[in-house]
């Protein structure tokens, strides 16, 4: 009988919020696990309910019951955070929030209402996984201030992950200098100091995409990046060019032509199907046309981040020694096309002139193109470390 009902209301509320393009849909989960991080109950024009994920990808039902008035949330795959408990509230809308495990995997939270609720959702970008955002469809609650203020108190800033990417590796040398030196291991040595840069630097943990002189394919790198919740992405290479008087540093980002046929690309690959998903964009239902609107807006904004934190490194480079190009160029690279991952990449030096293989092979010379590239990154972290990091909090509290 109450299972009857449930899934009477529970239609009910799927019909209501079947207009919305960014309503929730069943998504098959790669991983299991997910953690419900944080709740939070937020002020807006109705009441809003937020509820922080650990993680991008992210399957939810939703529904209301009567008597007494309640809305139910199912994450699949879910735990709860311990730092969460059960909460109630002496006035307003929302009379208090209860957890509980239900199937084993299953997460269920429950609303308890003071009058019935209209509730919508959707899913928003968090740098680190994903926030599940209900709008209840009622004025709110004037004790949540309060509470709102208390949990954002306790809960843990992180640090920015900068992902380095030295180019080539293992069968693929890269280009090779007229002193036989080889790309692979000069992106090695500059993309390890860069590392040890930052790790010194409160506020980021840098990531190596590899470590070691092996193989990884392009497609790989930007995987291993997403994996480990990059915010950045910095390719590590050095140019080479037939004309051998070629010299000087370049900075690359991902051209707009490139995002378009590549989001093309994501959506005629029926592998990546369950990966066509980037931030708060749930594909699933839509139409071609709509999904390639999406993937190209998101990838845009992206392509902005990147022109931008390109633009900080060609500058500290440019105080280093000479660069090829006087802007952050644009090209094709398949390294850069991660959608929601700001990428660069960077031509430290010809290798092909002779002068510049010299260079490249003194760690006096890899220390200074180290030191470069940090500050540029650090310029750019500056002014858009992303909301929810250490770094973001130190910036905004200095102004
Ligand atoms: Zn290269």
């Amino acid at each position: 009988m109450v299972r009857e009902l449930e899934s009477r209301q529970r239609r009910r509320l799927v019909s209501l919020l079947g207009g919305t393009a960014l309503a929730l849909s069943p998504l098959k989960k790669a991983f299991a696990g997910t953690t419900l991080e944080q709740f939070r109950m937020v002020q807006q024009d109705n009441l809003t309910l937020h509820f922080d994920l650990d993680q991008r990808v992210s399957d939810a039902s939703l529904f209301t019951l009567n008597n007494p008035d309640r809305l139910v949330i199912d994450l699949p795959n879910t735990v709860l955070s311990p730092s969460l408990e059960a909460q109630t509230f002496s006035t307003g809308a929302v009379e208090g929030i209860r957890f509980g495990v239900r199937d084993q995997h299953m997460l269920r939270v429950v609303v308890d209402l003071r009058r019935p609720a209209s509730p919508s959702f959707k899913f928003v970008t968090r740098q680190q996984g994903q926030r599940l955002l209900i709008d209840l469809g009622v004025k709110g609650n004037p004790a949540l201030l309060d509470y709102a203020a208390r949990v954002n108190e306790s809960s843990p800033l992180r640090d920015v992950i900068v992902a380095i990417d030295a180019g080539h590796g293992g069968k693929d040398p890269g280009a090779i200098g007229q002193r036989k030196t080889q790309e692979k291991k000069i992106t090695l040595a500059v993309a390890r100091r860069l590392y040890k840069r930052l790790e010194r630097q409160p506020g980021i943990t840098p990531i190596m995409i590899r470590n070691k002189d092996v193989y990884v394919a392009l497609r790989q790198r930007i995987r291993i990046a997403r994996d480990r919740n990059a915010d950045l992405f910095v390719s590590v290479h050095a140019d080479a060019f037939k004309r051998k008087a070629a010299k000087g540093s370049s900075v690359y980002a991902l051209s707009l032509k490139g995002a378009s046929s590549e989001a093309a690309q994501w959506l005629a690959d029926k592998e990546n199907e369950t990966d066509a998903l980037f931030g708060d964009l749930v594909l699933d239902g839509m139409t071609k046309d709509l999904k390639q609107t999406l993937l190209d807006l998101a990838q845009n904004s992206t392509i902005e981040a990147s022109l931008e934190v390109g633009g900080d490194v060609l500058n500290e480079l440019k105080n280093i020694g000479s660069v090829h190009k006087p802007n952050v160029e644009t090209a094709n690279f398949a390294v850069l096309k991660s959608p929601d991952i700001p990428s660069v990449l960077v031509e430290t030096a010809f290798i092909s002139n002779l002068q510049e293989e010299r260079k490249l092979n003194s760690p006096a010379y890899q220390e200074k193109l180290a030191s470069a590239i940090q500050k540029g990154v650090g310029q750019y972290l500056r002014r858009r470390a992303p909301e929810g990091t250490k770094l973001y909090a130190a910036y905004r509290q200095r102004g």
